[in-house]
């Protein structure tokens, strides 16, 4: 009956039983911006192609419970996103935003995955280490879908560490749709027919994703698209795009008017990609300052966890004195080690952790870590009720 409480969950979402759930994050909101363009701003053209995409999942793939992290213009933070995703138990988080870079000339899309060591927190990384394969897997898709649908300049897709993919407990991925600083790329996300197109293409790499994780060949897929030459590389392409783009505009005009929204500034002369004469290199590119979304993740985000017990030794995942409970992490302190159980950012997610795991270990406690060093719960809620 205990085991059966405590894996039943599991059991059901393994078998295809438990609805999948699927977390869509528009980036910013309300007083958060996000990144600002001559015809619209980054917080809106994330909401309306989150909206779009919400539709076409729930018209085509009810069966998959949808949640969002907000569906109208306001201001959610960071931690509330991940406390939304983290409680609903999601299997997936795919966070939306449009880029934006101080060289005009960089445009194209490029995902974001957490990668190991994300958030400098040994209890937390052990927990989130299974999901960093799934999360690579849904970016490499992104970019691979936006590269079939004739999207330019695929940046490709990069391992850092973002705080939203950092901090939710499932494979998850930032993808940046476009740059806002490019003029085209502007004209484009702020179009219907862009918004419309880019929501097609994020809706396109998640059935792909549904379709290999669930027929469990993720693995194989995973490393076809590793060495996939299907998308040229960012440098590249954008060296070629803006080639074709120049020669292009000499006799073409503008876009239809009607497709854009009321121009607050006209665009001025210098901003004009035309007028410049240097692309962006590797070299350059590299010394470039982060798009504006790839802040990394603090660390100063207490995580809780649970300590089964503490031992003189590491044991192996299999260790029958660990009840099969899993995932536990040790971490060693002097010279004990202490063996952890789950990781969250999210106190109530780790009271409820407790309250499960204590049938089996029934002196389990919460604990408390900054980075590596363990705190008071009292000081970690203190530093969350701070951090909001
Ligand atoms: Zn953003």
């Amino acid at each position: 009956m205990l085991l059966f409480l405590v894996w039943l969950p599991c059991q059901l979402a393994a078998h295809g039983l438990r609805p999948l759930v699927w977390v869509i994050d528009p980036g910013h909101g309300g007083h958060d911006h996000g990144t600002e363009g001559r015809l619209c701003m980054e917080k809106d053209v994330n909401l309306r192609i989150s909206q779009l995409l919400v539709k076409l999942l729930a018209k085509h793939k009810p069966g998959i419970r949808v949640i969002v992290t907000r569906d109208k213009d306001e201001f959610v933070s960071l931690e509330a996103r991940c406390r939304k995703a983290n409680r609903a138990n999601a299997d997936l988080f795919l966070s939306i935003h449009v880029n934006s870079a101080p060289n005009k000339l960089l445009m194209g899309t490029e995902s974001f995955y957490a990668r190991r060591g994300a958030t400098s927190n040994a209890v937390l990384e052990g927990a989130r280490s299974r999901y960093i394969e799934k999360s690579e897997l849904l970016a490499l898709l992104l970019q691979k879908n936006y590269y079939d649908a004739g999207r330019q300049a695929d940046r490709g897709i990069k391992a850092t560490k973002l705080f939203v993919t950092a901090n939710v407990m499932m494979p998850s991925v930032l993808t940046e749709v476009g740059f806002m600083s490019n003029r085209e790329d502007e004209i484009y996300l702020a179009s219907e027919t862009g918004q419309q197109e880019i929501a097609r293409m994020l809706f396109n790499a998640l059935m792909e994703y549904y379709t290999t994780t669930q027929g469990k060949t993720y693995k194989k897929t995973l490393k076809t698209l590793r060495h996939s030459n299907g998308t040229r590389s960012g440098v590249d392409a954008l060296r070629l795009e803006v080639k074709e783009r120049t020669a292009k505009r000499k006799d073409k005009e503008q876009p239809a008017k009607k497709e854009e929204p009321v121009v607050q500034n006209p665009p001025k002369a210098s901003d004009n990609p035309e007028k410049k004469d240097t692309l962006a290199t590797a070299d350059n590119r590299a010394q470039q300052p982060l798009p504006a979304d790839a802040q990394e993740s603090s660390t100063a985000i207490p995580v809780f966890s649970i300590q089964l017990f503490s031992n003189s030794t590491e044991m192996k995942p299999d260790d029958k004195r660990l009840k099969g409970v899993s995932p536990v992490t040790f971490v060693k302190v002097g010279d004990t080690f202490k063996c952890l159980y789950q990781g969250t950012t999210d106190y109530q997610q780790a009271k409820e952790q407790l309250k499960k795991v204590r049938e089996k270990f029934p002196d389990a406690f919460i604990v408390a870590y900054l980075g590596e060093k363990p705190i008071s719960t009292a000081e970690a809620l203190e530093l969350v009720r701070r951090a909001r």
